[in-house]
């Protein structure tokens, strides 16, 4: 939170709307904060003190029956600062996104790639100019560029992970005894007791180091197949500094990729 009170009313002009209407709609009601209208979802609740959070970018305040909306809104006010900056973070917030269109673009390998129909096409072809060629006709329909897409990024998920693995395997001394693909709501990979390593195929939107850092995860199971401090240790000689990429798939839910 910041502490400069001058400079408080250019920041909560960037991430409060500026023509949101005042007073109640629907469930949502309105507070104007130094020039800036900010929606925010009120509910009563029995408890004893007035709660804040971002809710799905939604300001969400939960506050004891008795409390009146001036005391609300003055509580609102005062976290004012605290606010802005979750609202600027929940907008900023990394998504994945795909166009299912001519012209559109899809996340891979980090990177993205940009759709392009061509019925002329035998087959799908990504070029070096990161084109995804696929061999449809301009009047396909989303549901079609989807299924092609989705098909072509599965084939590529079996070998980007299958070289990963291999890579691991001649580190670690261990090769798991099969791989395959998975489309799990909760999990981004998993290994079992006999080495089989399954790895979501949706891991192929992400970037190359991601996708290091899950295989490692698995393959170090191997060897340790808890989460145990002799497993980290581990993982860390196979994959030295996975901290970083295991905290960026953090922000990342499998179930959350679905509409992708
Ligand atoms: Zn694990």
């Amino acid at each position: 939170m910041r502490k400069n009170a001058a400079a408080e009313p250019l920041q909560l002009g960037l991430p409060f709307g500026q023509h949101s209407p005042p007073g109640v709609a629907g469930t949502h009601r309105h507070i104007q904060i130094h020039g800036a209208w900010l929606r925010y979802r009120l509910s009563r609740r029995r408890r004893r003190t007035i709660g804040l959070m971002i809710d799905e970018g939604d300001l969400a305040v939960t506050a004891p029956h008795h409390v009146s909306i001036g005391e609300i809104e003055r509580v609102i006010a005062q976290k004012a600062g605290w606010i802005a900056s979750r609202l600027e973070a929940w907008r900023a917030r990394p998504r994945l996104v795909a166009q299912w269109r001519d012209g559109g673009e899809l996340p891979f390998l980090g990177d993205t790639l940009r759709l392009r129909l061509d019925a002329g096409a035998r087959s799908v072809q990504c070029t070096d100019t990161k084109l995804l060629v696929l061999p449809l006709p301009a009047t396909a329909t989303a549901e079609r560029l989807r299924d092609t897409a989705c098909a072509w990024l599965q084939a590529e998920a079996v070998k980007v992970f299958t070289a990963a693995v291999e890579r691991f395997a001649i580190r670690l001394g261990h090769r798991p005894r099969r791989i395959v693909l998975s489309s799990a709501r909760t999990l981004w990979g998993s290994c079992t007791h006999d080495g089989v390593i399954r790895l979501h195929w949706r891991l192929v939107h992400f970037s190359p180091a991601i996708i290091d850092y899950v295989v490692a995860h698995e393959m170090a199971h191997l060897k340790v197949l808890d989460h145990s401090t002799r497993f980290w240790q581990t993982l860390e000689e196979l994959l030295p500094g996975f901290a970083e990429p295991r905290a960026a798939l953090k922000q990342w839910h499998p179930a959350s990729l679905d509409a992708v």
